[in-house]
């Protein structure tokens, strides 16, 4: 099958992060109470019943994971399992039927492994994104559960996030708007967190910034994440923290990321509320982190009607300086990116290799 995008070929150099059709999707139907043996599909279009409660209500959950090459040729998923979670504790949260274990892998492995071909090679900095959904189908009109399911995985080539050499710095806005309220839907990848998401992210990128930065909602004090990521803060006493906070998405790359520096870089780690006024001062490093990015360092922050700069001690207020990349940053970076590309050796058990 050849590789062509608008009819021009493939280059995974200029990939970016958009959709790209490729050959298959694997999809499952769940009627009747029970999940079908699922079927790969070569169309990328649904037909789908105007009434379906996806559509109305948002009864629609998400994954996001990435298939990496390594050297020698194998292909490597990071920690599924967690993902598999994920979707599970998302479906219960909007009842719908959960998405067994076995069943979410093979979806997920079938379509890395017949889009063999779109899987990027190693070293050029590109992936094989994955998204798994499930959503709520079928005839309805009032507000209540679907009677059907579809669980779909479709796979496209990402580019490398950071289009330079290295790590980028970003700044992020502190936004008027919340993400999530206190004991709503935040801790869960559901779709009806992300159409509300987008105008604050627009507002925060007229002002310069890449992402808005959301504090709770309670509060409007403690750190809760970005649009799409959360939040490592390495502190003045050489401490890592990331904030505690039940209106977050428990991001599979947080949680590794603090495991590697608890473990490999020796440094305390805690999770707990991040008070950012009062505390603002003695961040040293700040980063945004998920599947896509890895981990971005973040140079400047805006709240309280003013630009300030991570780490402003050592850089002083000159925020043009202050776009040097950290050195806890970088290293969680290269440990991180190393491991799931099969450079770095682990003993947590966390790569999953797809025999193609
Ligand atoms: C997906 C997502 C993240 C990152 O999670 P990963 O598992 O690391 O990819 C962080 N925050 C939000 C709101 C997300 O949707």
């Amino acid at each position: 099958m050849e590789r062509k995008i608008g009819g021009k070929a493939l280059n995974w150099a200029d990939l970016g992060f958009e959709y790209v059709r490729t050959d298959w999707r694997f999809s499952a139907r769940w009627r009747d109470g029970q999940w079908g043996e699922g079927k790969l599909l070569d169309c990328e279009i649904m037909p789908l019943h105007e009434g379906s409660p996806a559509l109305h209500y948002a009864q629609e959950c998400f994954e996001g994971m990435k298939a990496q090459s390594a050297r020698d040729g194998r292909v490597l998923l990071f920690r599924p399992e967690l993902n598999s979670e994920r979707l599970k504790q998302a479906a219960g949260r909007l009842l719908m039927p959960e998405v067994p274990t076995d069943l979410f892998m093979r979806g997920v492995e079938t379509a890395v492994r017949e889009n063999r071909e779109w899987i990027p090679p190693f070293g050029s900095g590109a992936s094989l994104y994955v998204r798994p959904m499930l959503i709520g189908v079928g005839d309805n009109l009032g507000l209540r559960p679907a009677k059907e399911f579809e669980f779909r995985v479709f796979v496209s080539p990402v580019g490398p996030y950071y289009k330079q050499a290295g790590l980028a710095p970003i700044a992020l806005a502190v936004s008027e708007m919340d993400r999530a309220a206190p004991h709503g839907t935040g801790n869960f990848k559901v779709g009806a967190n992300y159409a509300g998401g987008l105008l604050a992210t627009r507002k925060a990128q007229q002002q310069g910034a890449s992402e808005a930065l959301y504090l709770d909602a309670a509060e409007r004090r403690y750190i809760d994440e970005a649009g799409s990521a959360n939040i490592l803060v390495v502190l003045r006493d050489g401490s890592l923290v990331t904030p505690r906070s039940a209106a977050i998405l428990p991001s599979v790359t947080r949680r590794s990321l603090m495991q590697l520096a608890a473990d490999r870089l020796g440094m305390p780690t805690t999770e707990r509320p991040i008070d950012l006024r009062a505390e603002f001062d003695d961040f040293v490093e700040m980063g945004a982190c998920g599947t896509a990015a890895v981990v971005s360092p973040i140079a400047r922050i805006w709240f309280d009607g003013a630009w300030r700069a991570v780490n402003r001690k050592e850089l002083g207020d000159d925020i043009k300086g202050s776009g040097v990349v950290g050195s806890v940053m970088q290293e969680l970076y290269d440990l991180l990116t190393g491991i799931q590309q099969g450079e770095i050796a682990e003993d947590y058990g966390w790569i999953h290799e797809v025999k193609l």
